[in-house]
């Protein structure tokens, strides 16, 4: 690990113009990464731009003051002017450039050096010239903590991390963990310690983070929960639907069915709930697993996805009328094939 680390901040002491960029879709942790990393380089005298394929949800926006990130869907030739003109391309929780959506090609034909700070499984080593990977880590933003502490310039001290950088860090602690509650590492505790040590209000995160709701997205989760969730109980899944006519029905706003796929999951009777979202041209995927289910494989096999162990997601391209049969014939199969192999 030591060496990445050094390597990490040898290209950051020798280059000047940096591009930070994250995923499509970002969430809190890709958020919380690209501007935690920004709020670091400025604190050190760097020029850094922070770029993301699309705009971010309402439910992170306290994170972000004015125009500071680059949106491609908004700007796309700024976007490339900076991806051009940068030295060091910093890519934070993603495994592989198609993570990035249209921005893809031109990450891959820039010249800057390219880093990746993640904590996906099986990142892609050819896309990268440093990776510092982790999966056991709960959230990027813990990575980049982790990463950062050990770096001559913080020396250790959390107080070396100006404020906005540790408020950024700590919100993919807070959203990645679903609050403190999966993928924990005895790390986590310790960011969460040292964070809270140096003034970081967490409840102030939170209130920020999950309880800034309209009244049209918890009057959508009832309805998808008590009209469109099926359980499969033999099978052990559950599969939530969220049509386009509902979106409009309910005001949806991007963003708004987080965490809903974590509902179904607290049935007893299940041990992968998957919830999808009808898109322009798609089926957005999401999973999640409890017990020995690998959600990571079964996106992997079925949805054009992957992700994390207990938590991935992924795409179909077939009517959202035909996804509880595609659901339940997949899990059976795949349950079928993972039995094989034991
Ligand atoms: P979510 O369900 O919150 O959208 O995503 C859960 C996890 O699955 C995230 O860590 C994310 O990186 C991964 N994931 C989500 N969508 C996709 C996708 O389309 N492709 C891949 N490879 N991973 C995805
Ligand atoms: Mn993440």
């Amino acid at each position: 690990m030591r060496e990445p680390i050094e390597i990490f901040e040898r290209l950051i002491t020798e280059n000047k113009d940096i591009t930070i960029i994250s995923h499509f879709n970002p969430d809190g942790d890709a958020v919380g990464s690209i501007m935690g990393m920004k709020w670091f380089l400025e604190s050190i005298g760097k020029k850094c731009i922070p770029i993301l394929p699309n705009p971010i949800p309402k439910t992170i926006d306290f994170l972000v003051n004015g125009n500071e990130i680059l949106y491609y869907t908004l700007d796309r030739l700024k976007v490339s002017q900076a991806l051009s003109a940068s030295e060091l391309i910093i890519c934070l929780d993603f495994n592989k450039l198609s993570r990035t959506e249209w921005m893809e090609k031109e990450i891959r034909e820039a010249k800057g050096t390219k880093v990746l700070i993640d904590h996906h499984l099986s990142p892609d080593t050819e896309a990268f010239d440093l990776i510092i990977s982790e999966p056991g880590s709960s959230s990027t933003c813990e990575l980049i903590f982790k990463t950062l502490m050990e770096t001559s310039f913080t020396k250790g001290d959390v107080l070396n991390l100006p404020h906005k950088a540790r408020i950024s860090l700590a919100t993919g602690l807070i959203t990645d963990t679903n609050n403190f509650s999966n993928s924990l590492s005895s790390y986590t505790f310790i960011m969460a310690s040292e964070l809270l040590k140096s003034g970081i209000d967490f409840n102030y995160i939170t209130d920020m983070v999950q309880k800034r709701f309209s009244q049209e997205r918890i009057r959508l989760m009832g309805h998808l929960m008590s009209e469109t969730m099926i359980v499969y109980k033999e099978i052990r899944g559950a599969c939530t639907i969220l049509t386009k006519q509902d979106k409009a029905r309910y005001s949806f706003r991007d963003g708004d069915s987080e965490g809903f796929v974590n509902i179904p999951l607290t049935i007893e009777d299940v041990d992968v709930s998957g919830f999808f979202s009808e898109s322009d041209g798609f089926v957005k995927v999401s999973l999640r697993s409890k017990n020995q289910f690998s959600a990571n494989r079964f996106a992997n096999q079925y949805f054009n996805g992957g992700g994390h162990e207990k938590a991935a997601g992924g795409r179909l391209f077939i009517p959202i009328g035909e996804v509880p049969e595609y659901f339940q014939k997949s899990l059976e199969q795949f349950l079928h094939n993972e039995k094989a192999q034991q």
